[in-house]
């Protein structure tokens, strides 16, 4: 029994020593020591031993145990070993590879020119007021001095949603809805998309228009002067020449469009000016005392003015874009310019 037991530790051993995986290693563990393992067949033999001999053999049995776990145990470590440097050799990660870089889009020139507006005005004290494109025909039309069999509306080819609703033609509504919610003092800018039944080179059935206007007491018209000459000296640059021509709007009273000085000829006469030196920007006045009934406020206590310009122009004249049509393609070669 002795050399069986000596030869059973010497094969076990052995095995252990060659195990290839922790699975192999438990495998050999179940063989040896499990229920119906080798050793423990072994030790059935024990009971027809005599009891001089038994001692014997059981201090053989437990060195036999310890020399297996101790065996066991190191193979384990090494294995775990060559798992953890075959891992570090199989993820190693290659830092001198170049990167992947990723695109970055950046923003539509609308968004652009808007930012830059907003940014000027919002240091003369002005904040960004926001309104629905489906407005009633109240907030578009009505309310702006502009009733039902008024010719004006011929000027603003409409898209009805029906009787009451159409889409915005203009981001004036948002006045409405602004002097409707607040008393005076207010000065309001009003980005926004806009909507009209006209396309071709230079018109869009939709496209953006800024807003703005100032409510308040003894407001003039050198404020409004003083305010879009210092907006447009400092959005196309100081010492530009500005020009005020006396126009009409339903909702100002006086009216006038504003003009600036050509930005690709300087004065002298281009094609983008049609030869006259001047390019029209903006259109502007005092807010008509018929729109203050409309919102209730005092005319003869509060003055104020309005005005309003389209984005798409202003940023084809400040990018020197020649076709409307571009601003709404969404072509990457375009747009990628502006990044
Ligand atoms: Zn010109």
């Amino acid at each position: 029994m002795i050399e069986r037991i000596q030869q059973l530790q010497h094969d076990s051993l052995a095995a252990l020593q060659t195990a290839a995986s922790l699975k192999d290693l438990q495998a050999i563990r179940v063989q040896v020591l499990g229920k119906k393992g080798s050793l423990t067949d072994m030790m059935k033999g024990m009971r027809d031993l005599s009891a001089a001999d038994r001692p014997v053999i059981g201090s053989l049995v437990n060195t036999f145990k310890d020399a297996f776990e101790q065996a066991y145990a190191q193979r384990q470590a090494h294995l775990d070993e060559l798992e953890i440097s075959s891992r570090l050799k199989r993820e190693r990660i290659d830092v001198t590879l170049p990167g992947r870089k990723s695109l970055r889009g950046s923003l539509h020139p609308v968004s652009l020119v808007t930012d830059d507006i907003v940014d000027i005005f919002s240091r003369l004290g002005f904040s960004v007021e926001e309104g629905p494109e489906i407005e009633k025909d109240f907030y578009n039309f009505e309310a702006l001095n502009i009733p039902k069999d008024h010719p004006a509306r011929d000027m603003q080819d409409t898209f009805y949603i029906n009787d009451d609703l159409v889409l915005r033609t203009h981001t004036s509504p948002v006045q409405i809805r602004t002097m409707l919610k607040q008393p005076p003092p207010i000065r309001i800018i009003a980005p926004g998309t806009v909507y009209r039944r006209d396309s071709d080179l230079t018109h869009s059935p939709m496209f953006h228009q800024i807003e703005g206007f100032l409510v308040d007491e003894r407001v003039t018209f050198g404020d409004l002067k003083g305010i879009l000459t210092h907006f447009l000296n400092e959005y196309f640059g100081a010492g530009l020449q500005v020009r005020f021509r006396p126009s009409f709007f339903p909702f100002t009273e006086p009216s006038a469009e504003v003009d600036i000085a050509c930005v690709i000829c300087g004065g002298s006469g281009c094609r983008v000016c049609g030869g006259t030196g001047w390019l029209e920007i903006l259109g502007c006045g005092m807010i008509d005392p018929e729109v203050f009934a409309a919102v209730n406020y005092d005319a003869t206590k509060y003055s104020g003015f309005a005005f309003g310009m389209g984005l798409e122009r202003i940023a084809m004249l400040k990018y020197g874009v020649s076709d409307l049509r571009l601003f709404f393609e969404n072509d990457i070669r375009f747009l990628k310019q502006f990044s």
